[in-house]
């Protein structure tokens, strides 16, 4: 948390362990996070890294970094995470902060896979991930960049075969259009 005697200076860290509840220094950087973390290959910056250079007080490379643009939130890096560091929820201020404070993220493809990623909330009621790759490869139109590495994430059992519809698709749906009228 942030501490706030009258010398301390408001830090991004701050920032980040104000949206949070968080702090960024619970984090020792053993990696299980983003071993596991299914769209690692698309991102500049390991997500574990991200995190490292909001610690170390790099704050414009972590804010301007596409990783947390291409975070899916699906919650498999904080379920693992031995700290019980919510990586998910890091990832979402990161992304709230860089709009904050107007920073220009790296590659523009980032809101086409947003895009794509909601169209898949929408009709699955949560990500279905082989479904949200290639929503994204048809808008981006990078049809054959990552067809070799495909099956490879498949056999490894990181990106799940079958959508599976959540129960509540009413309340997702309802979230959405609160949302779109925003
Ligand atoms: S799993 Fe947790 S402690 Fe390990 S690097 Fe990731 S966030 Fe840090
Ligand atoms: S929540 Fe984001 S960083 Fe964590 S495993 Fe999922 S996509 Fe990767």
């Amino acid at each position: 948390m942030s501490s706030h005697n009258h010398n301390h200076v408001h830090t991004i860290a701050d920032d980040i362990a104000d949206k949070t509840m968080q702090d960024v220094s619970l984090c020792y950087q053993c990696g299980k996070c983003s071993a596991g973390c299914p769209v690692r290959y698309y991102m500049d910056v390991a997500p574990n890294k991200i995190v490292r250079l909001i610690q170390l007080g790099f704050y414009d490379e972590a804010l301007k970094s596409d990783t947390p643009w291409l975070c899916a939130g699906c919650m498999t890096c904080s379920t693992r995470c031995p700290q019980e560091f919510n990586l998910a929820k890091f990832m979402d201020a990161v992304r709230e902060l860089a709009l904050e404070k107007g920073v220009k993220v790296k590659k523009n493809d980032i809101v086409k896979f947003h895009e794509a990623f909601l169209n898949q909330i929408k009709r699955f009621g949560r990500s279905w991930e082989i479904g949200l790759i290639a929503e994204y490869k048809m808008k981006t139109m990078h049809l054959m960049q990552d067809v070799d590495s495909a099956p490879d994430m498949m056999l490894k059992g990181k990106l799940e075969m079958i959508p599976h519809n959540v129960k509540d698709k009413e309340s997702v749906k309802k979230i959405f259009s609160k949302t779109a009228k925003k």
